[in-house]
């Protein structure tokens, strides 16, 4: 039976087989890798990653489609979770993780900051998203497109912008342009956070006001001469500060005391 794809799950399925395989050919699966998809769908990648892999994992919340799964491939190639992604343990699959998906783009920057926590489980993430998302994770200080989900993110991983998707490549076609990301996670820090709590709040705190001076967004962290301490100018704004400045400020706000 024909699947009716369901808004409410951001189904948008993909079908433009050169795509599928550029996608594949950038994720380049081994035989022993431990591929986790999310939102495998009516198995676009699926299709392609079983033949390459002696096990796949997917994640699904749609039931119908999971059920389609099910009967579609062999129990001893696929295991599949009926589940939420937001919710999914991924920890509960081991160590070296390849994720990969075609995401729902209505809850990627939720998802992205879940699979954050995994970053100790991960060999590395491949992920289609609204070109706008991807531009943003990649995005550099002093461009429109640093942000928090630039900053948070360029913390734990290395990013790489792979590949423009249009809208003609899906069935239904989105409303707006697709891009492929790479996420390794990093191996060293150029300077870690003491506390990534505290990280978290200044990230947030600093591009909540963005369009005001750090002096102003950051009022209640820091003093005139915290800036000078930290050879910050308090009147640039957050998009203008680099992401180990972020750090900086957290580690000697928590060395301060
Ligand atoms: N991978 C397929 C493809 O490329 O054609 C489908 C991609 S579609 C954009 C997103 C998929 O994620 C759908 O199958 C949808 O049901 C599933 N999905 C949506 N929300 C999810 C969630 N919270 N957890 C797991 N899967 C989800």
């Amino acid at each position: 039976m024909r699947h009716k794809a369901r808004k409410r799950f951001g189904q948008n399925f993909l079908i433009d087989q050169s795509i599928i395989a550029k996608i594949i050919a950038e994720i380049h699966p081994q035989k022993n890798d431990r591929i986790i998809e999310i939102g495998p769908g009516l198995g676009a990648l699926t299709k392609s990653l079983i033949r390459m892999v002696d096990h796949l994992d997917v994640i699904e919340i749609d039931r119908d489609i999971a059920a389609r799964l099910h009967d579609e491939f062999a129990r001893d190639k696929l295991t599949i979770y009926t589940s939420d992604a937001l919710r999914f343990d991924f920890a509960s699959l081991g160590n070296n993780l390849r994720i990969v998906g075609n995401l729902p783009y209505n809850i990627s920057t939720p998802l992205l900051f879940h699979l954050s926590q995994f970053k100790e489980h991960v060999f590395d993430m491949h992920f289609m998203l609204q070109k706008e998302v991807v531009e943003r994770m990649v995005g550099a200080p002093d461009s429109s497109n640093y942000g928090r989900l630039s900053v948070m993110l360029q913390y734990r991983f290395d990013m790489e912008y792979i590949l423009d998707v249009p809208p003609e490549s899906f069935s239904p076609m989105p409303k707006v342009e697709s891009a492929v990301v790479r996420m390794t996670p990093k191996t060293k820090f150029i300077i870690k956070a003491a506390n990534e709590d505290l990280f978290s709040q200044i990230v947030s705190a600093a591009f909540s006001l963005r369009r005001k001076t750090l002096r102003n967004a950051l009022y209640h962290y820091l003093k005139a001469e915290d800036f000078i301490a930290l050879e910050i100018d308090s009147r640039a704004r957050a998009e203008n500060l680099p992401l180990e400045k972020f750090v900086a400020i957290t580690n000697y706000l928590s060395h301060k005391d």
